[in-house]
């Protein structure tokens, strides 16, 4: 058994960044960039109308006059080309994202069409009032936005949708970023059915499998659920098999000190060396960690056995895998791990003699003045309590019943 922060310090030193690799554009968003982006063709690539209207000349505008009367040659919309040059006393009749006729040098709003809304289409006439006419305008010009060449993305912006929209924009159809992190999870016991189903006498519905998943996926991870294993040990051997393919490999379940904890048996057999196994934390104290090195040389995979009963594992999960998946990530330090903060104690705590406690609790109160109020819970199968809850208060294992007004630690949870 060994200390919470020697426990995360010994996952931290086990942890290092993927290396980056050219992949499509269109996955997913929280990866970050390890090379430039840069454009492939001017951005707009052609001079493009941003209003509905009419393509005019300015010599048509140059004289004060209330009413421009013009004939329409052609109707452009988005997509449409044409080789027909708008000339003195014509105009094109345009729709927002076409390209500017040749010749035109100015978009007139389809508003300042008088004697009807919409004014004429090819063929015919359009009479046009429009005092506040400016060459260029409601022209957006090719090249406006960027120019072929030009860095669009620096390396280390983590992809989020606008990088990815413009990156798209500048024709980058593959990246090189730091992959998703990919996490197997694997939910070990007998006893466990799918959440569809409704569970028999002695049957637990899998509620870490799912909540996992969840907690990958918000990370920016790509969670592999390989399912349920049974406790035998052949059962949780061909899932661990499987999972060790991954970067993470996450296992609930199994590995507390019973006849059927077999998860710490199963991993050794699989080559997965132990880093360690239990650390003084309530709940979480059986939680396990170890590596596997990969024949190739590549970073070793990174294999996390979490207690079965659903809080505690939640808690491992954002204590030990973590920072984890942000380090194999390429985060920076400080958004390795949950947020941590002081806050006074809205309602009476009790330590544990031996080991620091983490407890939910709702957070109220400006950050300055935050105040931490323990929730109902009965602890580490409790997800009742635990969901909703704005963070967890970290008591240290000094024994004592904390009161009222005392500070306190917290760790945030985001639940935005
Ligand atoms: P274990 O750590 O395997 O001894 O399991 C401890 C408790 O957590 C038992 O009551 C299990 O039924 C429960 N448990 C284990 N895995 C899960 C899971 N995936 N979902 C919900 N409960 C679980
Ligand atoms: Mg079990």
């Amino acid at each position: 058994m060994i200390d919470l922060a020697e426990a995360v310090a010994l996952v931290e030193r086990a942890a290092a960044p993927l290396p980056p690799r050219r992949q499509r554009l269109l996955e997913d968003c929280g990866r970050r960039l390890a090379a430039v982006v840069v454009a492939d063709c001017d951005s707009p690539p052609w001079d493009r109308a941003m209003m509905d209207g009419f393509a005019v000349r300015s010599s048509d505008f140059s004289r004060p006059t209330e009413v421009v009367e013009l004939d329409v040659v052609v109707d452009l919309a988005a997509g449409d080309v044409t080789g027909i040059t708008i000339r003195s006393g014509t105009c094109a009749r345009v729709m927002t994202g076409a390209p500017v006729p040749p010749g035109a040098e100015a978009i007139v709003p389809v508003e300042s069409a008088v004697d009807g809304t919409s004014g004429g289409h090819a063929g015919g006439r359009v009479r046009l009032a429009d005092p506040r006419f400016s060459p260029g305008q409601h022209i957006a010009r090719r090249g406006a936005a960027f120019a072929r060449g030009q860095e669009v993305l620096s390396a280390g912006a983590m992809l989020g949708a606008a990088e990815i929209g413009l990156a798209a924009e500048a024709g980058a159809a593959h990246v090189v970023a730091v992959p998703r992190v990919r996490v197997a999870l694997v939910s070990t016991g007998s006893e466990l059915v799918a959440c569809e189903s409704v569970p028999g006498h002695g049957q637990t519905r899998n509620s870490n499998g799912p909540m996992l998943a969840a907690a990958v996926s918000l990370l920016g991870g790509e969670p592999i659920p390989l399912g349920i294993a049974a406790d035998r040990p052949e059962a949780i051997r061909a899932l661990v098999a499987q999972g060790l393919a991954a970067d993470v490999l996450v296992l609930s379940g199994g590995v507390s000190a019973g006849d059927l904890d077999l998860v710490p048996g199963s991993l050794a057999s699989a080559g997965v060396e132990q880093v360690f196994h239990k650390v003084r934390l309530k709940p979480g104290k059986p939680v396990w960690f170890g590596t596997r090195a990969r024949p190739d040389g590549a970073p070793p995979a990174l294999v996390f056995g979490l207690p079965g009963k659903p809080a505690s594992s939640l808690v491992c999960f954002e204590l030990f895998v973590r920072p984890a998946i942000m380090i194999l990530a390429g985060a920076a330090r400080d958004r390795w791990h949950l947020p941590r903060g002081r806050a006074v104690l809205g309602g009476p705590a009790k330590a544990a003699a031996d080991r620091p406690v983490y407890l939910p609790c709702r957070l109220e109160g400006p950050p300055d003045r935050l105040v931490a109020s323990p929730l109902p819970w009965t602890g580490s199968s409790d997800l009742l309590g635990l969901a909703g809850a704005g963070g967890m208060i970290a008591l240290p294992g000094d024994g004592r019943r904390h009161e009222p007004g005392e500070p306190v630690e917290i760790l945030r949870r985001d639940l935005s």
